[in-house]
């Protein structure tokens, strides 16, 4: 296998997570740069596990980042479970190929076993610091001749494989965000390349494997540049084709420190449960750190996969600021597909328990659906057969969701904003109560307008409308004296969607009987006087 010439220059990038933890913001962000990157290009994304720290890594872990990857759209085309020409996709499942590339470092020269025992590393590090040094392995073990390392090996005393980093010279390699990076090699150690376990260390297994898996970019976080010129010598020495770096910048919380759980959430499976929409999750990560023209921030996938280029990531690092990314989602929501965002509706309120509703409520006339869509016929049987057992409440829903328009931005609103149409154990606001039915008048009113609903035939919009304004009329008040109290009563708020369609999508019984309850807990006791 000659990993010096490779085939027809490929894009190929892979994501690598350690399935030590969640899949967290950062890590997503890389994802989909990898993810893009190869789209863009017709090239392949490699999904790789790398899990050579098996005390940390966990099987929860692991399904918990595909599962992540999944939910946010960024499928692979290789990994631990699609197989490629170049798999296995698990470093656990490579050691073989890990032995045999440390075997020929050996051999020829270009790594060395190691003896030290821990006790021995500990006292050269002591020893140094007391200098004033930087604390590194001196390479003593370097020098040991083939005879007394044959013993070594043969009274079964405990060895790593480091690597002969050159003493002088430097290291030099170009990042396509960062630009050019130059270290001096005797700054870098005879790092560890086999433990003395039989596993492989990071800095080499990632090497043996991006060269491998025919990597040809490798996108990854700037936390990673310090390992790059270790990466970049151990290349070299195995005489591989370097590939081109990427390095992306580091996502500050809004207080510009490194973002971590102080911040909030900051694990993806976070935020699908706080129902945000996965494409406006995808939308904002690909803007901590990239820029399509400075302006423009409203992408569908498919036009980011389009916009997409490394050379617009910016060095400097990201804040993750999650009001803006309350605004995306938002701004995704409004332009969703009618039967998409029923779905995703009835989804968030089978999720929050008020799916089944808690009363069924008959709409005095079948609901025209197409109505409701407008343009597109929106078709309730193309929506998961899971949500069957509430098929017959789609139609009703579909018509909140159309009486509630732009007041509707976030899925996780969804019992705030329209909970009173499922159970009615709904929030109430208590100024509202106190200010609107706490009176004698409130509560005739009320049950004046309980009656005139009760013996109305016809409970569309217009009838609804027609009576209530009639009502006002008889009673000599302003319309807006009948809907304040009737709008708290039924909805707990004093805002809410057209009061017209909240009674008819309420029904007559349900609105009725919210109208005598509130007539009849009038006149509260008044809250303390103000003043
Ligand atoms: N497993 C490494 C990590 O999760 C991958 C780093 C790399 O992409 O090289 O940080």
């Amino acid at each position: 296998m000659d990993l010096v010439e490779r085939q027809n220059d490929v894009v190929r990038v892979r994501f690598a997570p350690s399935p030590t933890g969640h899949l967290h913001v950062g890590g997503a962000r890389t994802a989909l740069y990898n993810y893009l990157y190869a789209r863009k290009n017709s090239g392949v994304f490699v999904l790789r596990i790398e899990d050579t720290d098996a005390a940390r890594s966990t099987r929860e872990s692991y399904e918990g980042i595909l599962r992540g990857l999944r939910w946010l759209g960024l499928e692979w085309d290789e990994g631990p479970d699609i197989d490629g020409p170049y798999g296995p996709y698990v470093q656990s499942a490579r050691s073989v190929l890990y032995h045999s590339e440390a075997d020929r470092l050996l051999r020829e020269g270009k790594a060395y076993r190691c003896f030290c025992a821990a006790a021995e590393l500990d006292a050269m590090r002591a020893a140094q610091e007391a200098r004033g040094e930087a604390p590194k392995y001196d390479g003593r073990c370097r020098s040991l001749g083939e005879t007394e390392i044959e013993e070594r090996l043969a009274a079964g005393v405990p060895s790593v494989v480091r690597f002969a980093m050159p003493r002088d010279g430097e290291t030099r390699f170009r990042d396509v965000v960062r630009g050019d990076f130059s270290f001096g090699n005797a700054e870098l150690d005879d790092f560890v390349l086999i433990k003395s376990d039989g596993r492989p260390t990071y800095n080499y297994a990632v090497v043996v494997d991006d060269a491998h898996m025919r990597i040809s970019h490798v996108i990854r976080g700037d936390d990673h540049i310090s390992n790059t010129p270790r990466q970049v010598r151990l290349y070299d020495a195995l005489g591989y084709r370097l590939p081109k770096f990427a390095h992306l910048p580091m996502i500050l919380g809004a207080d510009k420190t490194r973002l971590s759980k102080r911040h909030g959430a900051t694990s993806v499976d976070a935020y699908r449960d706080l129902h945000y929409l996965s494409e406006a999750m995808v939308n904002y990560l690909a803007l901590l750190g990239w820029s399509f023209d400075g302006k423009r921030e409203l992408f569908s996938f498919k036009a980011l996969i389009e916009a997409f280029s490394l050379k617009r990531v910016s060095s400097n690092p990201a804040v993750f600021d999650i009001a803006k990314m309350e605004w995306i989602n938002a701004e995704h929501f409004k332009m969703l597909p009618p039967a998409e965002k029923l779905e995703l509706v009835a989804e968030a309120l089978e999720e929050e328990g008020l799916l089944p509703p808690a009363f069924e409520v008959d709409l005095s006339r079948p609901v025209d659906l197409k109505l409701v869509a407008g343009k597109e016929p929106l078709r309730i049987d193309a929506i998961d057969a899971a949500k069957k057992g509430f098929a017959r409440e789609l139609p009703r829903l579909a018509l909140i969701i159309e009486a509630l328009g732009n007041r509707l931005k976030l899925l996780r609103d969804v019992r705030e904003l329209m909970g009173y149409f499922y159970t009615d154990d709904f929030a109430r606001d208590e100024t509202a109560v106190r200010n609107h039915l706490a009176s004698k008048e409130a509560a005739s009113r009320l049950e004046a307008l309980a009656r005139a609903y009760e013996d109305l035939q016809y409970f569309d919009r217009p009838s609804v409308e027609e009576t209530l304004r009639a009502l006002a009329d008889r009673l000599g008040l302003q319309s807006g004296e009948l809907i304040h109290p009737c709008r708290v009563a039924l909805t707990g708020k004093t805002v809410s969607p057209d009061i017209f369609w909240v009674i008819v999508l309420l029904g007559k019984a349900k609105t009725v009987e919210r109208l005598r309850a509130a007539a009849a807990n009038a006149p509260i006791p008044p809250a303390a006087k103000e003043g």
